[in-house]
């Protein structure tokens, strides 16, 4: 047994304790007397002030109800009122996963529904809220998990084991260094790797989708080895942070990964998407369904502002970063004191509809590293009314021309967004009432939007739990689950939103719905996000007003003539937003890196920021180190 649970056995009752093991950071005891599960824990809370470490006591598994008829218990036990869902026992952790359709019935005033139920069945309970929207994605996910509690269990428990077992290598001195394996002035790929005298952390692994030439991070590069990696961490879930993240999988890495819960189901839905887009096009994929499920397996989620230690000498806190739901900014906190370091990954320091502002205070900050995909000198967003009046027309001169309004959009996060917006027109009456379509990974996204409340902005998680009000469930939206499906919307005359993904046309039904409605005025397409270099969306931008493609054997072309518009919801802080998030950064980080922006984006925000903030300003290329400490 390793040191710190001895120590903590020891310093406990003799005979009380049957078992310990960690989970991730955390530590869990078991005890085999029932009396102790409850009265055992103000002795536990003397060691956890004294180590100041998260420990748990559970009930020994052996003394846990059977399973069956602690399920009746728990049924009888919540009650009706609550809408009790599935039930997931975790049998190796003495842990119950109750689903309901209103969590705060389920646990009751101030948990006593939990307590009587951990007292009555020795089951340690949580409740998860049931998606409003059923997702079959969704679903599997989580089985996965409730599948492989045993695997689970030894992971986690791995996983404490080298966070607590001290130091592998020799440190003979201190040092903190970073190399980009992608996103170094460009939107895509990103993957930077962080090395300590101990640890070897890669933040984001991302692909570019517009880059034919290099769409994967340099994995090649002679400071990254699979073998040596200690864990991932994952800012958000689009592909380009999320993109080749199974494939480390794929060649051999079982260590963590760490996001928020939406993160991870999102991040799963998008390269699951991907391999089928990739298929679909007549491509090898990069990897498989098998490989996102080992990633699952091997995911432990971290709410916003939980500190958790990773390895010995790293700790890490995820912020809101505002950019998509569970959308995170890392924190790194590494060595005794040494050295913060902040990566923002992608940002918003602004309100969005569904979202809160990113966090901009922090206990401390050496290092920034932030995006600058709108950093320009001329990427200042315009006010959001004039976009928003543009769009209500948009839509308006659309439906009187009787054509279908054409939004590719990304699976997650904007398209969540612009759903709000229009949904928001048609409540105040300011257009009719009109159907929309959503096809791709765009539904999905929806139902875990619905399921993950918590991570939504007050005056959304308000609308939806005390006003009934929730966009995401009115009757004109409608889901496009089929080839069939999307081709009888093609054929139809009725005027409508679709809004399907890819979000630069590169692949997927944004593409099928273009190739079949593209050469017709009557209907419009509307761009709603960043179009990356080469991709077909910036080439429609530049002027292209035509494309081919090869369908069953024959290549073909669509003239582009419907009417082109641009609608910027972006998830993104623009120019001012980044420079003013740096402005109230608390405490000012004393050297900022710049990443995450097209070459031109980066340099101009560089500039600004050294003149601005009379701070060291790195604009690294990739492949580039940095020494930090
Ligand atoms: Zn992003």
């Amino acid at each position: 047994m390793l040191d710190i649970l001895k120590e903590i056995t020891t310093s406990l009752p003799k005979s009380k304790i049957s078992a310990a093991a960690f989970e991730g950071a955390n530590i869990v005891l078991y005890t085999k007397d029932e009396k102790y599960v409850f009265e055992g824990t103000s002795d536990v809370k003397a060691i956890v002030n004294k180590l100041k470490k998260r420990i748990e006591l559970r009930p020994d598994p052996s003394i846990c109800m059977d399973m069956e008829k602690a399920e009746k218990q728990i049924k009888k036990l919540i009650g009706k009122e609550a809408g009790i869902g599935e039930i997931h026992f975790d049998p190796q952790r003495s842990c119950v996963i109750i689903e309901a359709e209103k969590p705060g019935a389920a646990i009751g005033k101030s948990g006593e529904k939990l307590l009587e139920i951990k007292k009555k069945t020795l089951w340690v309970p949580t409740i998860q809220r049931t998606a409003a929207i059923k997702s079959q994605i969704v679903e599997n996910i989580r089985s996965v998990l409730y599948e492989n509690s045993d695997f689970r269990r030894n992971f986690l428990h791995k996983t404490g084991e080298r966070i607590y077992n001290g130091w592998l290598r020799q440190k003979k001195e201190e040092w903190i260094r970073i190399t980009y394996l992608g996103a170094a002035r460009e939107v895509g790929k990103s993957a930077i790797l962080l090395q300590t005298p101990e640890s070897r952390v890669l933040l984001d692994c991302g692909i570019n989708v517009a880059d034919n030439k290099a769409p994967y991070p340099y994995l090649e590069a002679p400071e990254f080895k699979i073998d040596e990696l200690d864990a991932v961490i994952i800012s958000h879930a689009h592909l380009d942070h999320v993109g080749f993240l199974p494939y480390l999988f794929k060649f051999g890495y079982r260590g963590p990964v760490y996001c928020t819960a939406p993160t991870r189901d999102i991040m799963c839905l998008s390269q699951l998407d991907l391999v089928k887009i990739q298929v679909n096009d007549g491509q090898d994929p990069i990897y498989t369904s098998e490989e996102v499920k080992e990633m699952v397996k091997h995911t432990i989620t971290l709410n916003y502002e939980e500190v958790t230690d990773i390895t010995p000498d790293v700790r890490i806190t995820l912020y809101n970063a505002g950019h998509m739901l569970g959308s995170s900014m890392i924190h790194l906190h590494i060595g005794n004191g040494l050295h913060n370091i902040l990566y923002t990954g992608d940002l918003k320091f602004g309100k969005t509809h569904a979202l809160s502002q990113a966090a901009c205070t922090f206990p401390r900050l050496e290092t920034l590293m932030i995006e600058s995909t709108y950093g320009g000198k001329d990427s200042v967003l315009p006010p959001f009314k004039e976009q928003d009046e543009k769009l209500k027309s948009m839509i308006e001169e659309t439906v009187k021309r009787k054509g279908k309004v054409l939004m590719p959009v990304l699976g997650s996060g904007r398209a969540q967004e612009v759903l709000i917006i229009i949904q928001d027109m048609i409540k105040n009456k300011r257009i009719k009432e009109i159907p929309i379509y959503i096809d791709g990974m765009v539904w999905d996204m929806t139902a875990i939007y619905t399921a993950y409340p918590e991570f939504l902005n007050n005056t959304m998680r308000n609308r939806i739990f005390h006003k009934n009000d929730n966009p995401f469930l009115y009757p004109n939206i409608k889901h496009i689950g089929s080839r069939k499906e999307r081709e009888q919307l093609i054929e139809s005359t009725e005027p409508c939103i679709i809004l399907a993904t890819s979000g630069m046309l590169v692949g997927g039904p944004s593409v099928e719905y273009l190739k079949k409605i593209g050469d017709d005025p009557k209907h419009s397409l509307i761009f709603t996000c960043y179009q990356g270099p080469g991709s077909l969306g910036r080439r429609i931008q530049q002027g292209e007003r035509s494309f081919s493609y090869k369908e069953k054997g024959n290549f073909l072309t669509t003239e582009i003539k419907l009417q082109i518009e641009k609608f910027t919801v972006t998830g993104h802080s623009d120019r001012r937003e980044l420079m003013n998030f740096v402005y109230r950064c608390n405490p000012k980080p004393k050297r900022i890196i710049i990443n995450h922006g097209e070459p031109k984006q980066s340099a101009d925000l560089a500039s600004s920021m050294r003149r601005s903030y009379n701070v060291e300003v790195n604009l690294p290329r990739n492949l580039d180190a940095l020494r930090l400490k």
